[in-house]
């Protein structure tokens, strides 16, 4: 586990029990930057995020909970300014919800197991799904293959 995730008790890749808290205890446990993204529905300015250029193979998990959302094969350079996947890792990974704030109707794309806001999915994305899942790079934690690969070769004898 590292250090930024030591004092949030829900964040884990492996477990999939839902999760559920309050919006004071996410405050406690989460960074600024991702409670505003993840609780308060916010957006972060295009362009900002790292893993928007990001083309290392590896799994994207939810940055308030480690839920796997995202792998990297479904990844693609939508031009948006913010990460854009095509298709999420499973069907239960990611849930769904209209959002009609702004004057526009969109479509609200949350973490499955723990309901924090991710961003939005649009249908202008490519085959073979034609959806475009647009993910604030905040909310996202990017752990690449090889590394899975490197620990598991060390434990071997
Ligand atoms: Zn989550």
């Amino acid at each position: 586990m590292d250090s930024l995730k030591k004092n949030n008790p829900v964040y884990s890749n492996t477990d999939t029990s839902k999760v559920n808290l309050s919006e004071e205890e996410w405050k406690k446990v989460l960074p600024e930057d991702v409670y505003y993204i993840a609780r308060k529905k916010g957006t972060e300015r295009p362009w900002t995020s790292p893993f928007e250029t990001l083309k290392d193979k590896g799994t994207y998990y939810c940055a308030a909970c480690g839920n796997a959302l995202f792998i990297s094969d479904t990844k693609f350079e939508s031009g948006c300014g913010w990460p854009s996947f095509y298709q999420p890792i499973s069907k239960g990974s990611v849930i769904y919800e209209p959002d009609n704030s702004h004057g526009m109707q969109r479509t609200e794309v949350m973490c499955g197991r723990c309901k924090s806001h991710l961003g939005h999915v649009f249908e202008d994305g490519p085959p073979p799904t034609g959806l475009r899942y647009c993910i604030n790079g905040v909310v996202l934690d990017f752990k690449k293959a090889q590394e899975a690969e490197k620990n598991y070769k060390k434990s071997e004898p």
